[in-house]
């Protein structure tokens, strides 16, 4: 049986979008390994998504998921799940906005329904989903014996928000735009007690970018961007965020936190550079 950490998110509710796969499925995870109760959306992956509750619900984990389906750049299916999740679960105390794809194409190629998708998904999925979210939490208010804060939201942005991406400029827009989106919601809202903040992966192994660590060759030419020298596993990203979830990063507000090995120290100019 799993030994729930420190319990540090009892009585809380979590919902972590893209979750039936990578790195929302670790976040899932580690969220109901510290006692949380677990929203695990997905949109296509149900059968994923399943897998995802039943190892949390099983007697291994022994938490309390579900899933539930929505489209996060969709306005009608965003609002659906809060309600469902609401009236499941009593609140939610944490919202991950974790879903994101990316659909690459040299810029002159690039098509605007690739664009489009890609802005809509990762970045206006993150704001209905926070926008649901934070209402939740000033309608519920404080609640001190669970958690300082009357919310928490961690969006999962990327090391491209601040590292330029050829090939990726819808991808590294949306990251961009999260950064800010989060920076802004941060200052606007954490007067009223809602604390909120960034992950920036680096390299973490899951299926958006198999073909770049799923072969020797391409491991080793990707870990030269990887000044600690190990592409990162899922459960790197779950243990920052339970954390960060926590009481215990109570003072950390609107920051990014990079979780990348040192892939933003700009390798390349290791020696003569
Ligand atoms: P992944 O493909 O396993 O996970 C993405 C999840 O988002 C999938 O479960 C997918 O079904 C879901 N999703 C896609 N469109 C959706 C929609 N419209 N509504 C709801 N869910 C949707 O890949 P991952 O690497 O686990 O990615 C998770 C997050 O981490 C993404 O935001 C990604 O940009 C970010 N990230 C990943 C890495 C990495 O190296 N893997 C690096 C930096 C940032």
């Amino acid at each position: 049986m799993y030994q729930k950490f420190n319990k540090r998110l009892e009585g809380q509710t979590a919902l972590v979008t893209g979750s039936s796969s990578g790195i929302g499925s670790a976040v899932a995870l580690a969220m109901a390994k510290e006692g949380a109760n677990v929203i695990v959306n997905y949109v296509g992956d149900e059968t994923g998504a399943i897998k995802v509750v039943d190892f949390i619900n099983n007697d291994e984990v022994s938490g309390s998921a579900i899933s539930i389906q929505a489209d996060v750049s969709k306005e009608d299916q965003v609002q659906d799940m809060f309600q469902k999740g609401i009236s499941h679960f009593g609140t939610i105390d944490i919202l991950v906005n974790n879903a994101g794809l990316q659909k690459d194409a040299a810029f002159q190629d690039m098509t605007l329904a690739e664009w489009q998708k890609v802005i809509d998904v990762n970045l206006t999925g993150q704001f209905l989903c926070a926008r649901e979210a934070i209402r939740e939490f000033l309608k519920r208010g404080p609640r001190p014996e669970i958690s300082a804060a009357i919310g928490k939201i961690i969006c999962m942005s990327s090391v491209h928000e601040v590292i330029p991406w050829g090939g990726h400029a819808n991808y590294a827009a949306s990251k961009g735009g999260v950064m800010m989106l989060m920076k802004s919601m941060a200052q606007e809202l954490g007067p009223k007690k809602i604390r909120i903040n960034s992950i920036a992966p680096g390299a973490i192994k899951t299926p958006i970018n198999k073909n770049a660590w799923d072969t020797p060759e391409a491991e080793k030419e990707l870990l030269k961007l990887i000044p600690y020298n190990r592409v990162g596993e899922t459960s790197d990203i779950g243990s920052v965020a339970a954390w960060l979830a926590s009481d215990e990063s109570d003072y950390i507000h609107g920051t990014t936190i990079f979780v990348d090995g040192g892939m933003t120290l700009y390798p390349g100019f290791y020696g003569n550079g």
